[in-house]
């Protein structure tokens, strides 16, 4: 285990914008104000201003062109936009606006945006696509974090929490999916979704302000703080979606007032898992803390609108057998069932059973072993949870015709809820309160100031 190095001082940060994985060839760019900027690259420097400014930059065969008024340059791999004055801004100002930037990389919520960053941008290029990072201070990376996972109309403890728990994980830095890229994180739900400043208010900047510098520690360190958008009533264990031994700050709760909570949600049993779907609890992720039509104000502006709490979803047997047979390289005639194998403590899937027939009409069962598995395989793009039962319908023969999915929550579920935590903040719940329901044990510090 890597020793984890806890800053002093604000750290400036790597967050990759356009990654390889995207292919992208151009983009488009807009300085706000062009007169806070020059252009740096190896060879040489370029001022910036109102007659002077850049709008595009494209792969071509010698490197990266750069085009725009009175601008025509090509550099040969790499130049950085760099602010003129290093200024102490707190606050993300003079932002540069890039289009386009691929959200919701190979989920199901994909959207293409446009982002208004903060920091210096560095543009280069990486197995012959355009890759681009953003360099920003920590404080004002997270109040983008805070206004682009949710939106801003959050009530403060909200985003004070959000911000927290996202300033933890960041410098936690257990996860390190992109340091073969040169990057701290990536700009998406991968990582934290960063879409720049443009959705920025008074109220989301006072509550990123008012905690800067705080982490959540569990002995010593600070903690690997996950989070996910609904955990459907019962946060799952770490270990139940990661590989490795369980995180005590990590482990399972019931996201409900203390008044709901019974000694009988033992969930990786498969009948109190299935009871557990097809019903309603109370949770702070319920429509009764959190009604449906309010979510639409409070998610961030690329979350889908549907349900969270509970969801279905069915399939004809034509498209689950060819949605499988795509995923897994199978060549299944018709699928037969699913078995339910292993469930983690929120009724979350860990195993499953597919069972189907071949071509030959051979009977053979293949085995899903991990909740990403499951999400991954069972739906055309990534499947809102593996807390889920599978219904057959229309049986003939032995053969479903079709199949009804029942669901709860979205996302893997460990640590904070997004929507619970919402719930707790619209009671009057503090965010200390908030924390320490999602991370038992942690305590609030303030390591840099
Ligand atoms: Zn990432
Ligand atoms: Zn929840």
């Amino acid at each position: 285990m890597v020793t984890q190095r806890i800053p002093t001082s604000e750290p400036t940060i790597r967050v990759g914008i356009i990654l390889p994985e995207d292919e992208q060839t151009h983009l488009d760019i807009n300085l706000l104000d062009p007169t806070k900027y020059q252009l740096v690259a190896h060879t040489r420097t370029i001022e910036l201003d109102s007659t002077s400014t850049i709008t595009r930059v494209e792969i071509n065969n010698d490197g990266l062109l750069v085009t725009g008024a009175n601008v025509d340059e090509v550099f040969p791999s790499k130049f950085t936009i760099q602010r003129k004055k290093q200024t102490e801004d707190q606050i993300p100002k003079n932002l540069i606006q890039i289009h386009p930037i691929v959200a919701g990389r190979s989920f199901h919520w994909r959207k293409i945006v446009t982002a208004e960053l903060p920091g210096n941008i560095e543009f280069n290029v990486r197995n012959g696509f355009l890759m681009v990072i953003d360099e920003v201070p920590l404080e004002q990376y997270l109040m983008c974090v805070a206004t682009s996972e949710m939106s801003a109309a959050c009530p403060t403890t909200f985003i004070e929490t959000q911000t927290i728990v996202a300033r933890s994980w960041f410098l936690a830095k257990a996860e390190q999916k992109h340091s073969d890229l040169g990057i701290d994180v990536c700009n998406d739900d991968c990582c934290q979704r960063y879409q720049g400043a443009g959705n920025l208010t008074d109220h989301s900047v006072e509550g990123t302000k008012s905690t800067y510098g705080q982490v959540l520690m569990y002995d010593g360190e600070i903690c690997d703080a996950r989070y996910s958008k609904s955990c459907g009533g019962m946060t799952e264990g770490f270990e139940n979606v990661w590989k490795g031994e369980s995180v005590p700050y990590l482990s399972s709760i019931p996201d409900m007032p203390a008044e709901y909570k019974s000694d009988d949600l033992s969930l990786s049993d498969e009948n109190k898992a299935r009871d557990w779907i097809m019903s309603n609890p109370e949770a702070y992720c319920s429509p009764r803390y959190v009604p449906e039509r309010q979510l639409k104000k409070y998610l961030g502006s690329v979350d889908e609108e549907c349900s969270y709490y509970r969801w279905s979803l069915e399939y004809s047997q034509r498209e689950i057998t060819d949605l499988i047979n795509h995923k897994l390289s199978l060549n299944a005639r018709s699928i037969l069932g699913f078995i339910p194998e292993r469930r983690g403590a929120s009724a979350r899937l860990i195993e499953l059973g597919i069972r189907y027939i071949d071509l030959k009409n051979q009977e053979g069962v293949h085995h899903l072993r991990s909740e990403y598995e499951i999400r991954q395989v069972l739906h055309p793009q990534f499947l809102y949870s593996s807390a889920l039962v599978v219904i057959p319908e229309k049986v003939q023969a032995g053969i479903p015709g079709r199949f009804k999915f029942a669901g709860a929550g979205w996302g893997h579920g460990v640590g904070m809820c997004q929507i619970g935590a919402l719930g707790m903040a619209q009671m009057g719940h503090s965010t200390n309160d908030i924390l320490t329901h999602y991370y038992p044990g942690s305590s609030l510090n303030k390591i840099y100031s």
